[in-house]
């Protein structure tokens, strides 16, 4: 029996698992690295232990830290939750070597898996359908460019040892070929330590369809049915849903009974996912088989009433799956979106601060969050910057996609970039509402769903300077509220009421005059969290600030934000040098952080005259990068 739990994870996923495991009557210790001392996890656990350290590799990777945590806080049991240690076959010996049990499958389970072209060796040989390719021992150039010659092109080439979409090519020739092995392999090394390829063809259009699966000890497997996570931005999933739209039972029953065989034939214990490429004329191909809890799993629990942590922690201890495959339930239709503290305006480039205004609403029925944040957090560079899941239920597909976009609409996240609007374009797209799914709707509808930058009309300044009075803060005096000093209307004596302000958004600055007879226009939502107010215009919150008109005028500029670095990382190109002349958006710099490249652009057009760094430097989050002079 588990009575105590130990979640080696941060985030939403770590709350979510407490949450079920508390409701079990588990006692749940958490653990947490320096920067999340005060993190909502570390709140919601009935222990924490620190780890220490900041990085990922200095705390939630650490897998000896990890251990003597569990060992000291008299756990039975470690949950690995998603990412992290999830799909770590050491980590699985470690915790058995010391005599915990870890809420997932065998070590040799996650080991057979891990390699992408090891996996497809043993599902070859378990009769599971595999997309045309090659994943054989010999690396060389020439091995690849035969199997490219018997596939055909468009070919893809991935990291054997690959995850989250990196190390990943498409080739669209022979002539490309051998370029791209290497930069495939570079990229490999430095990502997974091994620069192992292996050759797919390229499906066209294809869906990504994938079964949720579930085994016991007892040698029991079931599937859950499916979810279609075709919707995603650079192979990265963005909004997922379950049932697949227009999957008809019998394929449905056919991909389930492919996933099953695919995880008996390695001997898999507890939820584990097997993803499937699934191409226009109905043919599936198995791509991987993920080996823990998925980010999405929201989804199947919400179309089929089960808690998949509590069979989790079920299975765990050695218990048997409590359903036959006949009886496991699918009910209406539910979906979920990703929500990021990220720029889309920037290419999507994590963003990190503090959240200043962060709002849950209430839930109607149907409607679910899985958040791992409260308003106030500071989002730091260090993880990965998901600040949660939001979820519905319908009895169809459409009711669960208006539940959904009402849930987006009253969710509020201020003081940091989010990918909140682009999620609300997503669901509100024609081709989305029709059901018209592939891996590439994001990139072909990218003009409807990142229009350019519009700036704000006057009807916004007019709303926000309306709403800006309404909630400054009164300076209560106490003695007698009725005062016309407590007035924040602009009242004149003898003359009619006018205010007048000066408000900065989105780095324009307006005066604006406000008479206290005009008409009342229809509000926008607003809200003020201290000197800001957070207004809502077409879908996106506008954070407006008061300014100085005379320390402006002195030529004490506000911070240009754009030329700051705006995370900790390495600078890896200079793009520019002194004296050079740039227009407004042309990239200066590119920062590498977390993995990914980041460019920094010209917020106006000017010359650049200095810059602070060079390349190979480490720049912190803040510091300035470059100077620029305007005209
Ligand atoms: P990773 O493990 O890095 O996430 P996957 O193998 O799971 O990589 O693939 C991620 C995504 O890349 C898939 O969901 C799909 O959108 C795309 N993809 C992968 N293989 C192919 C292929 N052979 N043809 C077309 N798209 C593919």
């Amino acid at each position: 029996m588990i009575t105590t739990l130990l979640v080696a994870n941060r985030g939403e996923i770590a709350c979510r698992i407490m949450r079920t495991a508390s409701a079990m009557g588990i006692t749940t210790v958490a653990v947490h690295s320096a920067v999340d001392r005060d993190a909502l996890h570390v709140h919601q656990a009935d222990q924490a232990v620190d780890l220490g350290g900041v990085r990922a590799s200095e705390s939630y990777l650490d897998i000896n830290r990890i251990i003597q945590a569990a060992l000291a806080s008299g756990a039975q049991a470690i949950h690995p939750g998603y990412g992290f240690l999830s799909e770590n076959a050491a980590f699985a010996r470690a915790v058995s070597a010391a005599g915990l049990l870890l809420v997932g499958p065998p070590a040799a389970a996650i080991e057979a898996m891990g390699d992408k072209s090891a996996a497809k060796a043993l599902m070859a040989e378990a009769g599971v359908p595999l997309v045309p390719g090659y994943h054989g021992a010999d690396q060389s150039p020439q091995a690849f460019v035969e199997a490219a010659r018997q596939i055909g092109y468009p070919a893809l080439l991935k990291a054997s040892a690959g995850g989250g979409g990196k190390g990943m090519k498409i080739v669209q020739s022979e002539a490309e070929l051998a370029a791209a092995l290497q930069s495939a392999r570079r990229e490999a090394q430095a990502a997974f330590g091994d620069d192992r390829l292996l050759l797919e063809k390229y499906l066209p259009r294809p869906r990504h369809v994938e079964i949720q699966v579930f085994a016991d000890c007892q040698g029991n497997c079931l599937y859950l049915h499916e979810r279609d996570c075709s919707i995603q931005r650079r192979h990265q999933k963005v909004l997922e849903e379950a049932p697949a739209p227009g999957l008809s039972q019998p394929l449905r029953q056919t991909m389930g009974q492919a996933a099953v065989r695919a995880a008996l034939a390695i001997g898999y214990v507890g939820a584990g996912t097997v993803e499937f490429l699934l191409d226009e004329r109905g043919d599936f191909f198995f791509m991987e088989m993920n080996a823990r809890l998925q980010v999405e799993h929201p989804v199947t629990e919400a179309i089929t009433g089960l808690d998949l942590v509590e069979w989790q922690l079920r299975v765990a201890q050695g218990e048997t799956l409590p359903l036959g495959q006949e009886q496991v339930p699918l009910q209406g239709h539910a979906m979920e979106v990703r929500l990021y503290a990220e720029d889309p305006d920037q290419d999507f480039l994590p963003a990190s601060g503090r959240l200043q205004l962060y709002q849950e609403p209430p839930l109607k029925p149907g409607q679910r969050i899985d958040s791992g944040v409260r308003e106030g957090d500071v989002i730091s560079p260090y993880y990965d910057p998901m600040l949660g899941k939001l979820i519905a239920w319908g009895a169809d597909r459409e009711q669960a996609r208006r539940l959904l976009l009402d849930l987006l609409k009253r969710t509020l996240v201020g003081g940091i970039r989010s990918n909140r609007r682009f999620l609300q374009r997503l669901l509100e797209h024609p081709a989305f509402v029709a059901g018209e799914l592939d891996t590439g709707f994001i990139e072909r509808h990218a003009a409807d769903l990142l229009p350019p930058v519009e700036s704000l009309p006057d009807a916004f300044w007019e709303q926000a300077a309306r709403q800006f009075v309404a909630t400054l803060p009164a300076i209560r005096r106490g003695d007698d509220p009725g005062s016309p000093w407590e007035r924040s209307d602009g009242l004149r004596l003898g003359l009619p009421a006018a205010t007048r302000l000066h408000l900065q958004c989105n780095g324009e600055q307006r005066v604006l005059y406000l008479g206290a007879s005009q008409p009342a226009q229809p509000t926008a939502l607003a809200v003020r969290r201290g000197e800001v107010l957070y207004v809502q215009w077409q879908g996106e919150l506008h954070a407006v600030r008061q300014y100085d008109p005379l320390t402006e005028a002195s030529g004490h500029h506000l911070a240009s934000g754009g030329l700051t670095a705006p995370m900790n990382g390495s600078v890896v190109r200079v793009l520019v040098s002194p004296g050079q002349q740039v227009d407004v958006g042309a990239a200066l710099l590119v920062l590498e952080a977390m993995k990914m490249e980041h460019s920094i652009r010209a917020d106006q057009a000017g010359t650049v005259k200095r810059i602070l760094f060079a390349e190979g430097d480490m720049v912190s989050e803040g510091s300035l990068l470059l100077e620029l002079e305007p005209g």
